[in-house]
């Protein structure tokens, strides 16, 4: 099936690894622009060049820095002349004890996981929607279904996010927007691998017999950035192997 992502141009923020990168490197594969953001120039650069030799005739374009920064999103939005892709991505909040988190963790969480997706989606929704072509796509997490204790702040923020995109896909899609997000339960990534307390929650899978491949994401988020995915909008879309038939 030919996605039609031809000549699109779609920025990716943290996109220097796990599932980030991979929805990069398919989109560019699937022969999008990819404008792509990490916190680090030197490992964005790193996957630049993978991303070249494996989508020769795309244009990567890094754009470094958090995307909590008011200055990194507005250099991302300006990068190229337009904007028909965004695909909204950070890494998680830490785990931990609500009884632990002050004020300031709380709004670093809303910062990074809810605030700097909907500036984003600020920056880009309406221009998308003046061309009449759009694809917005959120990478939020499994515990927007099913709440995983030891990560409330990812709960939380992520359900935050979910509600207000929710609120305004309506009013983009009679003019070729769309919006949806895509649920990650445990998938291969450094995010899993580095942290202990999220793995012994999400590395057991047993409906499915294994974790996810980023690739996998790639993949999803690559048909709902396609021509043919515009008649399918503000929706949760969960990737979990079936996992939430267990209630982890
Ligand atoms: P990862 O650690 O492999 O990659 C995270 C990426 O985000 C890296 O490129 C990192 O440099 C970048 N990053 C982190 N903070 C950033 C910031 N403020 N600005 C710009 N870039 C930033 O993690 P991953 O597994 O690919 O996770 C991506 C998202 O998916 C996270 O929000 C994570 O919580 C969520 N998620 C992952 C899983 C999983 O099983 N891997 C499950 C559910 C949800």
């Amino acid at each position: 099936m030919d996605l039609g992502l031809a000549g699109k141009t779609a920025i990716i923020c943290a996109a220097s690894s796990g599932i980030g990168r991979a929805c990069a490197t398919v989109l560019a594969e699937e022969g999008a622009n990819v404008i792509i953001n990490a916190r680090t120039a030197a490992t964005l650069e790193e996957v630049a060049e993978d991303i070249r030799a494996r989508a020769p005739g795309v244009s990567v374009t890094i754009v470094p820095g958090t995307v909590t920064d008011p200055a990194v999103r507005e250099a991302l939005v300006g990068a190229a002349p337009q904007i028909d892709i965004l695909i909204n991505n950070a890494g998680g909040p830490p785990p931990g004890d609500f009884r632990d988190w002050d004020r300031d963790t709380w709004i670093a969480a809303i910062d990074q996981n809810m605030l700097s997706a909907i500036e984003l989606i600020r920056l880009t929704a309406d221009d998308m929607a003046a061309r009449g072509f759009g694809r917005i796509v959120n990478i939020t997490s499994s515990a927007v279904r099913v709440p995983i204790p030891v990560i409330g702040l990812s709960n939380a923020t992520r359900a935050g996010l979910t509600n207000f995109v929710f609120g305004i896909a309506g009013q983009f899609s009679s003019r070729g927007v769309t919006i949806n997000n895509i649920l990650p339960g445990p998938f291969d990534t450094g995010r899993l691998r580095n942290s202990k307390e999220i793995t012994k929650h999400l590395t057991a899978n047993p409906v499915a017999g294994r974790i996810g491949d980023p690739r996998e994401i790639g993949a999803m988020c690559a048909f709902l950035c396609s021509v043919h995915a515009g008649y399918l909008t503000g929706q949760n879309v969960l990737m979990d192997g079936g996992l939430y038939q267990t209630g982890v």
